[in-house]
């Protein structure tokens, strides 16, 4: 076996839930999304077809109903609900393999309980990996930590497994570890991820423990994305975000410290904090950058992004390992003379580069694009960067250029507006995506253009109509470990670093002073000199 199998993927929601007390799947840590909810959107990310694996019909009809009532259509429409036919305590776990085996649509399945909470994508593409790349065709690929077996995640081969596995259950021996040990099955070691892997959530204090206790701000809005600068270091000096060079003040450039980044990142997460962006400056120039996303992964941080650049990005594979999830390059033209005028480096084909070996690792990515119109507002530049993104699977957004302190007399005259680019997209046939259709990861604030038959997506962002505010659901921690409530706040507040409680403890209480809105509109940049400052 070589090509990338196909996978089915069932989410085990069976068990008896003894020590939860109630239907653990059904169960809504952060008051918003039920586990089950969950496990659809973490990790349907590798499978063509999802199945959720309940015990009986009236689960079946709960599911149903909360399911239909939390997903999007598409996302809902991709689940079938299928009943695990034998209704007994004692093995439930190993009966939800063999129901798996039996009902699913592909060859390789595979079988994770709702209450692994750990488990991510990057960990079921290692499974996926092995099993596609074994010299011949194995039962099923499971983890080993130092001691141990773990029965999830694990991946099975359908043709070879189902049978054994009738087999042990009328022979009346259920446990799943035995059954992989029975089998003709790989076990990759877990190495670092083996705590993460081997989590379950089997009480309420653990389940809290994990996501923490969610943080909302007196306009009612979640606040769960962390954008976190890591330095004002940068090794670019773009023309939008410094006109005129460094100023005098601007020559030192603070930057985090790795006890701070530990104390802050898992302060956070008591929070409920789930999707992290680190940024910058220049996040890259970090020395403890990719320590960064190791840490917010083992920490449970679901989502990880990074905004940059591109020029220290190589090799992305350390990165994909580490847990990154996204990645936001900044690239304002394709062509190295109008790269050069914006950013002062002509180094466009290396950065571009790093844009299409993103999307080929499978993160999810994002082109930022600010145009200036002397420098690489042309047409010509635009509609390059527009055909380019249109055939990968990739999200190029246009950023209006927007007015901080260093680029007030600059910013008016330079900035394209979208409703500049807006005809040169439906000249190509690409219309308006409603927010609600987009895959969780690519909702944001940007309006996005589509066609059919086109992988790429175009976006654009107009900070100065503030349609994002009502949606609010980030602070900022800026690279001096100030808090910064909104994005043109006017001032950045010091967190307390003694510990993570510490931080969680300081946030809620600083958390009542969120504005509602921004008011960029009306020319008020708050306290942002730079965006070097604070990262966008
Ligand atoms: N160094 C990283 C990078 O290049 O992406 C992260 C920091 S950079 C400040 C973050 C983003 O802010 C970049 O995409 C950049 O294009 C954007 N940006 C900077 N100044 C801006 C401005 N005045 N208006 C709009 N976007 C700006």
């Amino acid at each position: 076996m070589t090509s990338t199998p196909r996978i089915s993927l069932a989410v085990l929601c069976g068990g008896r839930s003894a020590r939860l007390g109630s239907d653990k799947g059904l169960h809504q840590p952060l008051g918003d999304e039920p586990l089950v909810a969950r496990a659809v959107r973490l990790w349907t990310e590798v499978a063509s077809d999802v199945m959720v694996v309940v015990r009986d019909s009236a689960q079946e009809d709960l599911y149903k109903s909360t399911l239909s009532r939390v997903l999007t259509a598409p996302e809902f429409g991709r689940v079938r609900l299928i009943v695990d036919d034998v209704n007994s305590s004692t093995h439930a776990a190993l009966n939800g393999v063999r129901t798996a085996l039996r009902e699913a649509k592909e060859n390789a399945v595979l079988t994770i309980p709702v209450d692994q909470l750990g488990v991510r994508p990057l960990h079921l593409r290692k499974l996926v990996t092995a099993f596609a790349t074994a010299p011949s065709p194995l039962a099923a690929v499971s983890f080993r930590t130092a001691n141990d077996v773990l029965p999830f995640p694990s991946l099975w081969n359908r043709e070879v497994a189902e049978e054994r596995i009738a087999a042990l259950i009328d022979a009346s021996s259920f446990s799943v570890k035995a059954a992989l040990a029975e089998s003709r099955a790989l076990f990759l070691d877990a190495g670092e991820y083996a705590d993460e892997l081997a989590f379950n959530g089997n009480t309420a204090d653990e389940i809290k423990s994990y996501f923490g206790d969610p943080l909302f701000d007196p306009f009612d809005r979640r606040l769960h994305y962390l954008r976190f600068s890591l330095t004002e270091a940068c090794n670019l000096s773009c023309t939008y975000c410094l006109p005129d060079g460094f100023p005098e003040w601007y020559r030192h450039k603070a930057r985090l410290g790795q006890r701070e980044i530990d104390v802050l990142l898992r302060g956070f997460r008591q929070l409920g904090f789930r999707k992290l962006r680190l940024t910058g400056g220049e996040p890259t120039v970090h020395p403890k950058c990719l320590d960064a996303v190791k840490l917010a992964r083992r920490v449970g941080y679901e989502r990880i992004a990074m905004t940059t650049n591109g020029l220290l990005l190589p090799d992305l594979a350390p990165w994909v390992d580490a847990g990154l999830n996204q990645l936001n390059v900044s690239l304002d033209s394709l062509d190295p003379e109008k790269f050069h005028a914006v950013t002062g480096s002509r180094e466009a084909t290396k950065v571009r580069k790093v844009v299409e070996d993103a999307a080929r690792a499978g993160l999810t990515v994002k082109v930022n694009t600010v145009l200036l119109r002397t420098k690489n507002g042309d047409r010509e530049n635009i509609e390059q960067l527009i055909d380019w993104a249109l055939d990968l699977p990739i999200t190029l957004r246009f950023i209006e250029l927007m007015e901080t302190k260093l680029n007030g007399t600059f910013a008016a005259p330079e900035r394209v507006l979208g409703t500049e680019i807006e005809p040169l997209l439906s000249a190509r046939g690409l219309t308006q995506e409603s927010w609600d259709q987009r895959a969780p990861d690519l909702r944001g604030p940007s309006t996005d253009y589509s066609a059919a038959g086109r992988p790429g997506r175009i976006g654009l962002i107009n900070p100065m109509s503030c349609n994002f505010c009502s949606k609010c659901n980030r602070l900022r921690v800026t690279a001096k470990a100030g808090l910064k409530l909104c994005l043109f706040g006017d001032n950045d507040l010091p967190l307390d670093l003694e510990s993570p409680e510490a931080v969680a403890l300081n946030v809620r209480r600083l958390i009542g002073r969120k504005p509602e809105r921004h008011h960029l509109e009306a020319g008020d940049v708050g306290n942002v000199s730079t965006f070097r400052t604070i990262g966008g």
